[in-house]
């Protein structure tokens, strides 16, 4: 970018009281070896970061921005809450309102509680698996993201049917112990632990369109088989659509793929760009939470008015202006440019996208795990991230996130946005 003298100052202050700079890593741009730019204001595909430097945004802060930034219906509905209260700590009727377009939406979902993040989804969705099941583990897959929850990080460990180990420090081995990891799409691996330890199998979480490893697809009958398997052993299936739900289709994934959880953790676009989580599922498995059942789960915050109106707001408009055909054409030209530029250069990379979610994998190889992923050149995802961002256009600082495409992007943002890749990859060594 042409100049980045106010963000260099704002990180250098940043750096002194906030622990490396951000309030969440990514945001350190660490993997693209760059100092991260600040934002001054965001509206639409556009953000401007605060040296007056223009933006076509692929982004939509990680997600929520599924309308684009700062869209009207839903900034007029935060007005109009804020006027009413700012949060109660009780009941208010657009808890009930949000409640009953989930379970409206959402094919699985019977019942649903509101929390703050994806991360408080996930979190309670598990614990919830456990209580009901009365079992204590889990299987995650390598790639998958559940949030920052003590024992979703966790890696592989060595061998088919060891525990995984923590992922980073502070994680204590026994919470690592009751996590199983293993690859997407490995049908066989799950049939040897199912095999092995089948009766202590609390249930299996997964993404199932893994969106935190780049963007990854379950191959054919990969989701049924998972419906199968769990329900062969009494485990419970847990769909993180946290980053899909409302996206990939109204119900999400489930939806778009005909398969049923038993639990489903949403956040993301549910928020309109306010704090916001939830998880919801079986009305039988849903009623063990307290005060019905014995599970604990709570939040001063859940339920929060501003946060429910958003929320409410964005989905409403959502179905107004049937977004999903909207995103799926715009995604559809976006791919265009991207395969006709690729051709240009004479490579093949890995290009996988679902609507309005796409990755660019600087490999050929084709991408159906975490490992896949990894055979990815790095260096020149680095290269090519910075002269995209040296001409306006801003992807997600790091070769493993999804692309976000919102209805505010105009065809005119993806065909400049063709134009500046077709130049970042023609520069490319
Ligand atoms: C973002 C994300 C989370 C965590 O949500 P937070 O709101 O960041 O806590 C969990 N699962 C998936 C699939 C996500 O993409």
């Amino acid at each position: 970018m042409p100049t980045q003298n106010q963000s260099q100052a704002l990180f250098a202050r940043a750096k002194r009281h906030i622990p490396g700079g951000v309030n969440s890593p990514v945001r350190a741009f660490r993997n693209v070896d760059g100092d991260p730019f600040f934002v001054d204001h965001a509206k639409g595909s556009h953000i401007r970061d605060v040296d007056g430097n223009d933006l076509i945004d692929y982004v939509g802060t990680w997600g929520p921005a599924i309308l684009g930034h700062s869209p009207e219906v839903v900034v007029e509905a935060v007005r109009e809450a804020a006027l009413d209260g700012l949060s109660f700590g009780i009941s208010n009727p657009r808890e009930v309102e949000m409640a009953d377009l989930i379970c409206d939406w959402v094919p699985s979902v019977e019942k649903v509680r509101m929390v703050n993040s994806g991360t408080e989804a996930t979190m309670s969705a598990l614990r919830l698996a456990r209580g009901y099941t009365g079992r204590d583990q889990i299987i995650k897959f390598e790639g998958c993201y559940h949030g920052h929850v003590d024992s979703m990080l966790v890696a592989a460990g060595s061998g088919a049917l060891t525990h995984g180990k923590p992922d980073s420090a502070g994680v204590p081995k026994a919470f690592a112990d009751t996590t199983i990891c293993l690859p997407f799409n490995d049908c066989q691996a799950l049939e040897d632990v199912f095999t092995s330890n089948g009766d202590s199998i609390a249930a299996i979480i997964l993404e199932p369109i893994p969106a935190n490893a780049g963007l990854i697809f379950p191959q054919d009958g990969f989701l049924q088989f998972l419906r199968d398997l769990t329900q062969k052993h009494g485990a419970l299936l847990i769909f993180d659509e946290v980053m899909t739900g409302f996206r990939v289709a109204k119900g999400g994934v489930q939806e778009h793929f005909g398969i049923t959880p038993d639990l489903t953790a949403l956040g993301k676009v549910i928020g309109g760009g306010l704090p916001v989580g939830a998880f919801g599922g079986r009305a039988d498995i849903m009623d063990q939470l307290a005060p019905d059942g014995p599970v604990y789960q709570a939040g001063t915050l859940s339920g929060n008015p501003l946060a429910m109106a958003a929320g409410l707001a964005q989905l409403h408009e959502l179905e107004r202006i049937n977004a999903w055909e909207q995103l799926e054409q715009l995604g559809a030209l976006f791919e265009k440019g991207v395969r006709e530029n690729l051709a240009k250069i004479g490579k093949n990379y890995s290009f996988n996208r679902i609507g309005s979610m796409f990755c660019l994998f600087f490999t050929e190889d084709p991408i159906s795990n975490l490992d896949d992923a990894k055979t990815a050149d790095l260096d020149t995802f680095k290269k090519y991230f910075a002269s995209c961002l040296e001409q306006g256009v801003y992807f997600a600082p790091s070769q493993f996130e999804t692309g976000f495409i919102s209805t505010a992007h105009t065809e005119a943002d993806i065909n400049t946005t063709a134009e500046v890749t077709a130049k970042a990859l023609a520069n490319l060594p």
